[in-house]
């Protein structure tokens, strides 16, 4: 009897690490105010019609496969497709990139060369980064932000950054040797402890959990509402089942969601902003199916456009 009460609590301790690695996820039943949707509208409720951008354009650079149960805990649907990607907003003003994607190497070591990578796509990123007028990351991750701090001309795109300097403090390790190019290691940094207009119809807002330094985005044009969320979540059945990624998956990568409570609390504002929105777009940077679909529904196109003219380099 006594070995049977014995392997009854073994059992019951490898239940209990299990629940505990891999399901404890759940986002909290209430964060009023994380995502202050109005406070966000309010600053470009003055912006002109005329002002705002016209359409937001999505870049597929690669994409690699992973289990479901590790990109949301829970989901035991089999294999989610992840893709790298860059978002582009159109303006009169100029536009707005977002990302920098990852490079063929960064892709093939976080695949283990398993992943598939779009060369023409990349260049299109780096091209369009040196005519923009502003370049934004979501975050400073290593899938967000190739294009910048390995940009082949960080001379023509460093005037360009708006990053946070919790953001630019993160860039230096994915930089060759470690090293940011001048240019861009002494760019003035932007301060988004509180939602900032950046241009018409564009607010970004500090949002730190899922890294220090990351940010939402959030973007009004002449048809839609958009937020783009970055890894606050890497797939929308984090934001609408309301579960976070697993612990395991922190252990496993270091680095992602110093903040885990912050970002559970975020998934649940954002949960309830997007079910009082439902037209409100929102873009998880990774979840390839998603943002396929809304490609086909319209509220994405699949592509950069060139300006008609390269935007001048800011003041
Ligand atoms: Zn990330
Ligand atoms: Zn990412």
């Amino acid at each position: 009897m006594k070995w049977l009460v014995g392997i009854a609590i073994v059992l019951a301790a490898l239940g209990a690490f299990f629940w505990w690695a891999a399901l404890d996820a759940g986002a909290p039943p209430e964060a009023n105010g994380i995502v202050d949707i109005a406070a966000y509208r309010e600053l470009v409720a003055n912006d002109a019609p005329e002002t705002l951008p016209t359409a937001v354009n999505v870049e597929f650079v690669g994409e690699s496969n992973a289990p479901s149960f590790a990109v949301e805990s829970g989901a035991f649907d089999g294999q989610r497709t992840l893709s790298y990607n860059s978002f582009q907003i159109v303006a009169p003003g100029g536009d707005t990139i977002i990302d920098g994607a990852v490079d063929r190497a960064t892709l093939d070591q976080m695949s283990q060369g398993k992943g598939s990578f779009n060369e023409q796509t990349y260049d299109d990123v780096l091209a369009a980064m040196t005519r923009a007028q502003r370049v934004m990351i979501t975050h400073e991750h290593l899938d967000h932000v190739m294009a910048i701090a390995r940009h082949p001309e960080p001379a023509a795109i460093a005037p360009r950054l708006e990053l946070t300097s919790a953001q630019l403090n993160g860039l230096p390790v994915h930089a060759p040797n470690g090293q940011l190019a001048p240019e861009i290691a002494n760019i003035a940094t932007v301060d988004l402890t509180r939602p900032q207009r950046l241009a018409p119809g564009v607010v970004a807002v500090a949002m730190p959990g899922h890294s220090p330094g990351t940010v939402l985005i959030y973007a009004r044009t002449t048809t839609r509402e958009y937020l783009f969320i970055g890894d606050i979540a890497w797939v929308m059945g984090s934001v609408e089942h309301l579960r976070g990624r697993p612990r395991f998956v922190t252990w496993l990568m270091p680095g992602v969601d110093p903040g885990r409570p912050e970002v559970l609390r975020q998934l649940r504002a954002l949960h309830d902003v997007a079910e009082a929105n439902p037209e409100l777009v929102l873009l998880p940077a990774h979840d390839d199916a998603h943002l396929r679909d809304l490609v086909a529904a319209g509220a994405l196109s699949e592509g950069f456009t060139r300006p008609a003219a390269t935007a001048p380099i800011p003041e």
